[in-house]
């Protein structure tokens, strides 16, 4: 029997606003002393009324947007009964039957691509952070409370159960991060928890449409841990199946140091949430203003922008996909290529490959080094990057030289043309220059010649190496190999 796996998510996204979702007290707890950013709604102090975010709202409609759905015209909020202390109130507000986007999809990336629907994006309030105190022998003692965290903006994405493999999952979550960062309301970060996804999954056989239990998997903080964490599930499923048993609904925790899920709440423990409309907030109405001023902010999106890099700049697909990831990153590429722009398309796509080569390549490496992620962070300005690319593609500088020039403008911020004068960097080119080099080289070094004719072409190579330490590296390599081998032809 062949099985295939059906998998839906649930992420919950931080959004960063200033201000908390219905309180006043600032969102950005991530670097706060605990309980230093609170207020009297956040901390549920009696006779307080919550006030809802606008810009929260504004947010989760620009995801919305960007994920194709449809948006209300009226929302509204519900109350999410529970009890547990990191709980300020006792109940959650969320949104039940009413969120504000509703009905769209995303197009994975894939070959073949493979949409998912979106069932619905709704705003919630985050809850506190309980930090529990390991005694001497282990175990609990106590539990400390940190209210920071409490009623900062959670927006919830749920998809239809639409993915099949923990490739598609993954390509979901880089995806939506993108569109996230790409739209400046959130950081994405697993890591930090800002970005937290439950995943559903059942497997069934092939070739049945009817859905079967599905079992939810929780505490996943790396996408590495959401596909193994799916990828074990998926074992364990078809395991209990084919031993004639049936899988049980529940919800199960992922253990990352053992790599398995482990039961967590059967259904039969499933809490009542008791839900109700949330009688302090009343029904709120998103006019056609609204919604039309919120587009208009919409910046292209990675996905369309990747189509247009490898379209307008004739990138390949790779390049490409490495340019639009970040949003900062595909500024920084348009900037350093502005010049070319009106150029003729030949001439567009050959700059704009060698200036993918230079941020993929040797700026990428030093970011990473440096632990930067931002482009126009860096001390290269775009435009010094775009004087460097054109002397290196006029082949006023050999690639040696290039790097050089490339490292103390990256180190020091330095204009490329003030450390070619620094660094007395040229190319030495043309038979007036590098001929004359040439044929010292070949003169001195018989031994290598002598090989060379007899066939060996790892002598060609030595022969090289000699004339770039003549040049103190700065020879122009094509045309030196090119030289060599004219010169010694006219001795075979
Ligand atoms: P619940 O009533 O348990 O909350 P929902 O129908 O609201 O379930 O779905 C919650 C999530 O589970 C959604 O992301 C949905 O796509 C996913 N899901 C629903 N049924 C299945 C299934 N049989 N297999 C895998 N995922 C599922
Ligand atoms: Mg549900």
């Amino acid at each position: 029997m062949e099985y295939e796996a059906v998998i839906g998510l649930e992420t919950h996204v931080q959004l960063k606003t200033r201000s908390k979702m219905f309180g006043t007290s600032s969102a950005e707890y991530q670097n706060a002393d605990p309980n230093t950013v609170v207020d009297a709604v956040s901390m549920a102090l009696p006779g307080t009324l919550p006030v809802v975010n606008e810009k929260a709202i504004e947010y989760a409609m620009m995801i919305g947007m960007a994920i194709n759905c449809n948006i209300a015209r009226v929302t509204k909020f519900d109350r999410k009964q529970y009890t547990y202390p990191d709980l300020m109130k006792g109940y959650q507000i969320t949104q039940l039957d009413e969120p504000i986007c509703y009905d769209g999809y995303i197009d994975l990336p894939l070959d073949p691509p493979v949409r998912v629907r979106i069932n619905r994006v709704h705003m919630e309030e985050d809850v506190a952070r309980l930090v529990h105190v390991e005694g001497p022998q282990g175990g609990t003692i106590h539990s400390l409370l940190d209210i920071n965290r409490a009623g900062t903006p959670l927006m919830e994405v749920v998809t239809e159960p639409d993915m099949r493999t923990s490739e598609q999952v993954e390509s979901y979550i880089t995806n939506l991060q993108h569109i996230i960062r790409y739209l400046g309301v959130g950081t994405a970060n697993m890591e930090e928890g800002s970005f937290r996804c439950d995943a559903n999954v059942s497997v069934r056989p092939v070739g049945q449409t009817e859905l079967t239990t599905k079992v939810e998997v929780k505490n996943m903080n790396r996408v590495r841990a959401v596909v193994r964490a799916i990828e074990h599930e998926i074992e364990r499923q078809i395991a209990v199946v084919e031993s004639g048993e049936r899988v049980v609904q529940e919800t199960r925790g992922w253990d990352d140091g053992k790599g398995v899920t482990i039961p967590q709440r059967s259904k039969e423990e499933a809490h009542d949430y008791r839900f109700f409309p949330e009688p302090d907030i009343p029904p709120l109405v998103i006019t056609e203003e609204w919604i039309d001023s919120t587009q208009a902010k919409m910046p292209e999106l990675p996905i369309a922008r990747k189509d247009r890099f490898v379209d307008e700049w004739g990138l390949n697909e790779y390049d490409a996909d490495l340019l639009t990831a970040v949003r900062s990153t595909a500024d920084y590429f348009e900037e350093v290529c502005a010049g070319v722009k009106a150029s003729t398309a030949d001439v567009k796509k050959a700059y704009a490959k060698e200036a993918a080569n230079w941020l993929n390549g040797e700026m990428a490496r030093m970011m990473n080094n440096d632990e930067i992620s931002d482009m126009s962070q860096t001390r290269v300005k775009p435009a010094a990057l775009a004087t460097l690319v054109e002397k290196f593609r006029k082949r006023e500088l050999n690639n040696n030289s290039a790097k050089q020039v490339f490292e103390v403008m990256y180190t020091k911020g330095t204009d490329p043309e003030t450390v070619i004068k620094d660094l007395g960097l040229g190319m030495v080119s043309g038979a007036d220059s590098l001929g004359p080099v040439v044929d010292e080289v070949i003169e001195n070094n018989e031994k290598a010649v002598v090989d060379f004719l007899a066939g060996k072409e790892a002598s060609l190579k030595f022969l090289m190496g000699q004339v770039m330490k003549a040049t103190r590296g700065q020879a122009d390599a094509a045309q030196a190999t090119e030289m060599i081998r004219e010169k010694l032809a006219t001795r075979r």
